[in-house]
């Protein structure tokens, strides 16, 4: 009998299960950026304010709100965003910040909510599910290769390599011929340089750089399609080098980057993309206009009217909402933030008027999903200096630092003409390894952050 029972049970969770999927209101929440941009901070503190909302004032749709859980996502083959673990990172007794993000994950965060207005008193309560998608942006920057061929691809590759002195692999390719037939260990080794050439330009200041899985494989590591790398056009006859690297590249189109597009990015409904300004600004000049030219590529996907094939897969869905993030906020006094927001909105101006043509609606906003600092006045020489103050990973020890200041005009870090010229947060901004903050969550109090509630409010209010 208890067996019984027991299938019993399973039959109508499994029916509750299915009838939810049905008609419960779900909303698709993209959330990327490159490497180190601040995702998995970014999504750790949302879910905990969003489940706690005693700090997120700024969030209207918090007040109707009954309960927020943590629920079994509907994707049973993604792997699970690991928020428990992350948190725990952030909220141990020795707070430590969490492993970034590798490769594609989510979570469901459903919402008991009550209606709004006039509505409220007629009808029930709803339920409505969040399915937050962590997804590196790299994997974005690959869509520039849909529409390449293999020759073209690898001569802009090994253009940009040359700008960035990747001068090994060069030396490795020259010791090839490509003509020879297919040589395993010498297409991995190649692979292999490649791959190290792409790190080398990434930590000098690098965005724009495919393939992407070259440099967030997820699970693909070692994998054939991951096995290319990019050479000079010239002969290739059936079995060489050049022709099985030229047909790697199809694949890795067809196989990698296409599937990527259909099963995640094509079912978003909203989407934010963080940005590290602070960290592009600190590498200097070519870094941020780096930034700004991965932004337009990344951009062209939400406005795929030019790309038959991404319009093929999305049908009629849209991201309607997209929101562009610098992090890491905490790291300036408060009194720059609307400099550090006007830099955003620079940095993706083309990219945004392109969205906003083709209906989504967009915003640039300052935050930090996870405040590490306090603010502080501190007299230096006779001059008052907005400070902020955290306790850094390096020494344990407390510190007051002053980053240096913004230009109040972005156009003074966006023209090219004076590119070069200047050095920005040249003050004590290398120092800055702030650790997370020891958080003294009180009951009904999610960790401390910096506009996340507006954040929030952008792209969730409508919704609930
Ligand atoms: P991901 O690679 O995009 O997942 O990036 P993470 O979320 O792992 O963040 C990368 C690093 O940026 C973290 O390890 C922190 O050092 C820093 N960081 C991220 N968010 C914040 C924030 O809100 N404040 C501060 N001070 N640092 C942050």
């Amino acid at each position: 009998i208890g067996r019984m029972a027991d299938a019993v049970t399973r039959g109508v969770g499994d029916l509750t299960a299915g009838v939810t999927e049905v008609f419960d209101p779900t909303l698709r929440l993209g959330v990327t950026g490159l490497s180190r941009a601040g995702k998995t901070v970014f999504i750790t503190s949302l879910v905990a304010n969003l489940i706690d909302r005693g700090r997120m004032p700024g969030f209207t749709a918090g007040s109707r709100i009954e309960t927020a859980f943590l629920q079994p996502q509907p994707d049973d083959t993604v792997p699970r965003f690991d928020y428990e673990s992350h948190l725990s990172a952030l909220t141990s007794r020795d707070p430590h910040w969490p492993e970034g993000t590798r490769a594609v994950s989510e979570l469901r965060l459903s919402f008991k909510v009550r209606p709004a207005g006039l509505l409220s008193g007629l009808r029930g309560v709803r339920t409505v599910h969040l399915d937050i998608v962590d997804y590196p942006g790299e994997w974005l920057l690959d869509l520039g290769l849909m529409e390449k061929t293999y020759d073209e691809w690898s001569e802009r590759a090994l253009a940009r390599l040359t700008s960035w002195n990747a001068s090994d692999y060069e030396a490795a390719m020259q010791a090839v011929d490509a003509t020879a037939p297919l040589d395993e260990p010498i297409a991995q080794k190649l692979a292999r340089s490649y791959t190290a050439a792409l790190h080398l330009a990434r930590d000098a200041g690098a965005y724009d750089l495919t393939p992407g899985r070259f440099l967030l494989p997820g699970d693909l590591e070692g994998s054939p399609a991951l096995t290319f790398a990019p050479l000079p056009p010239g002969e290739a006859p059936r079995g060489s080098l050049r022709r099985e690297m030229a047909r790697r590249f199809e694949a890795y189109k067809s196989q990698v980057v296409r599937p990527f597009f259909r099963d995640h990015f094509a079912r978003l409904d909203r989407q934010v993309v963080l940005l590290d300004v602070l960290g592009a600004l600190r590498r200097g000049p070519r870094a941020v206009e780096e930034m700004r030219a991965a932004m337009a590529d990344i951009l062209t996907a939400f406005r795929p009217g030019t790309l038959g094939w991404l319009m093929s897969l999305l049908g009629a869905r849209r991201v309607d909402r997209l929101l562009f993030a610098a992090t890491k906020a905490d790291h300036l006094h408060h009194g720059q933030h609307a400099r550090l927001t006007a830099l955003t909105e620079a940095l993706v101006r083309d990219a945004r008027s392109r969205a906003d043509f083709a209906g989504a609606r967009t915003r640039a906003m300052s935050i930090a999903a996870l405040r590490a600092t306090v603010e502080e006045t501190r007299e230096h020489q006779g001059v008052d200096l907005p400070v902020v103050r955290g306790r850094l990973l390096s020494t344990g020890r407390e510190a007051a630092l002053y980053p240096g200041e913004l230009p109040d005009d972005p156009s003074h870090i966006l023209n090219p003409a004076r590119q070069g010229a200047d050095a920005w947060l040249d003050g004590d901004y290398d120092l800055m390894d702030f650790a997370p903050a020891p958080l003294t969550l009180r009951p009904g109090e999610g960790p401390p952050h910096i506009r996340l509630d507006r954040a929030a409010e952008f792209l969730l209010a409508d919704r609930l």
